[in-house]
């Protein structure tokens, strides 16, 4: 399919545009795989040699990731147990420089309250979960339903207990003032940054919808701005190469808010282009697929220059109840020993949360929808816990809870939701792990094992890891 001719001549003039390089990388049929490894789970006990193997020794690391590698091609990620569980997540690598938008701006030690807006499937966020503390929180948020649910699932694989999923309009955070340290907006677009990629992206292309996606943009900022806190850091992104969605837009809200722009230090050699907004000058960074090993991006950063603190004080009645002593009697052996967090209860479900961040959780529950805060414990039956999946891909659970070792078959078995036949001599809930890490939960009864993973996730796919050739 042929690059849309409108797109081509609206880029003339734009920094670090080449028209020649532009044409020849779309046509080269070249992709490029990167993934990026969840640091708190590849740190607990025995689990390096697996991603060891997993990075095989050709894979190189992406240059301004910390955890994020290209892999020399791009395997059958479906058919990987390891991807199920969270171990690692297949990103895009330009979009993983908001690592350096965020580092380079906010001091990631501080405890934070930051705000992903336009979050499914959850690259972006699973890349905050692991870059900001454990006493900071992240509010990951979709509006449309049907990818909220595929954020959740991807979140919860991530395990943070600091994390809040909810699926709402923009407006919603307007209930929020000057709450958030930090708001990404990795804004929906046009979408020509990923044109080498998704070829079907190409016919779809148009200066009216480049427009549509510039108003669209601004109605999404001025609904999520006001939840900034004064100092607090606007991180914008999109992955369309269009001036319109990406300079204009930096333009258009130093016209309208009180933001600062902020440059960003990037390395000769990782090839992203700095640019400057026509009327205000603002710094951006344009990853051109000609020039960096990754697709098309655009990201710029802003300081709010005024507005204050929050003064949003938690509700006193809450849809949220602590959980009661005998409950947490009940839980306590199934969380790490000393895992800072407080339980929760919501009818039946019981939730953990970060201790430190109560009115945080308790001020977003009242004014956002929710799907899911925090990490799900389960549920009490008696005197006992019915655990949730959560639980076992959480980072809080108990690393001597009951669990047997799968072999590769066996745990695409186990995530198809078929039956597996183990022999085990212990009865009850039992984890079972892939190269050590949880991929989640059966049941061992005398006569057979139930198999608790989650049925709206499991492995539709026929095949393995050798035969299929799919896309994640
Ligand atoms: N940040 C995500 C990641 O890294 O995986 C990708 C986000 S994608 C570029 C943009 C998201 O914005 C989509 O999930 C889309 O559903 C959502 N979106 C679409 N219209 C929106 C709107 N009017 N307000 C807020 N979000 C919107």
């Amino acid at each position: 399919m042929q690059l849309p001719q409108q797109l081509l001549d609206s880029l003339t003039g734009v920094a670090g545009f080449d028209r020649e390089a532009f044409i020849r990388v779309h046509e080269s049929g070249e992709q490029v795989t990167s993934v990026r490894i969840n640091s708190a789970k590849a740190s607990i006990d025995n689990r390096q040699p697996a991603i060891e193997q997993f990075l095989s020794p050709r894979s190189a690391k992406i240059s301004w990731s910390s955890n994020g590698y290209y892999l020399p091609e791009r395997p059958a990620f479906i058919f990987d147990p390891l991807i199920h569980a969270g171990a690692y997540y297949v990103q895009e690598a330009s979009s993983m420089f908001v690592e350096q938008a965020l580092t380079q701006t906010t001091d990631v030690s501080q405890p934070l309250r930051v705000l992903d807006l336009c979050a499914a499937p959850g690259g972006k966020s699973t890349l905050l979960q692991s870059l900001i503390s454990a006493d900071s929180l992240l509010v990951s948020n979709e509006v449309i339903k049907s990818r909220a649910a595929i954020l959740e699932e991807n979140s919860v694989k991530w395990g943070g207990a600091n994390v809040i999923v909810t699926n709402a309009d923009p407006t919603a955070f307007e209930k929020l003032p000057n709450f958030f340290d930090v708001v990404v907006i990795d804004a929906p677009c046009s979408g020509s940054g990923l044109f080498r990629r998704d070829r079907e992206a190409i016919g779809e292309w148009s200066e009216q919808n480049v427009d549509l996606c510039y108003q669209r943009q601004q109605r999404i900022l001025s609904a999520v701005l006001p939840s900034l806190k004064e100092g607090g850091v606007l991180i914008y992104s999109t992955c369309s190469y269009s001036k319109e969605e990406d300079e204009h837009i930096a333009d258009w809200l130093m016209d309208t808010f009180s933001v600062g722009s902020l440059p960003l230090a990037t390395e000769a050699s990782w090839g992203i282009v700095e640019t400057q907004s026509d009327k205000h000058r603002a710094y951006g960074y344009r990853f051109f697929p000609y020039k960096v090993r990754g697709e098309g991006f655009f990201i710029s950063c802003f300081r709010k220059q005024e507005g204050g603190n929050s003064v949003v004080k938690p509700p006193k009645k809450s849809l949220l109840q602590k959980a009661s002593k005998n409950e947490t009697v009940i839980i306590q052996p199934w969380l790490l020993a000393g895992a800072p967090v407080q339980l929760w209860k919501q009818k039946e479900e019981i939730l953990a949360f970060p201790q430190q961040l109560e009115k945080e959780l308790l001020t977003i529950v009242d004014n956002v929808y929710v799907r899911r805060a925090g990490i799900a414990i389960g549920k009490i039956a008696g005197n006992d816990l019915v655990p949730d999946h959560a639980l076992a891909l959480s980072n809080i659970i108990n690393p001597a809870t009951v669990a047997v070792t799968l072999k590769r078959e066996e745990a695409l078995q186990y995530l198809r939701r078929e039956e597996v036949s183990l022999s085990i001599g212990q009865k009850g809930w039992t984890l079972v792990q892939f190269e050590h890490y949880n991929v989640g939960w059966i049941k061992v009864l005398p006569n057979r094992i139930n198999n608790y993973y989650p049925q709206g996730w499991r492995i539709l796919k026929r095949g393995t890891a050798d035969s299929a050739n799919e896309n994640s």
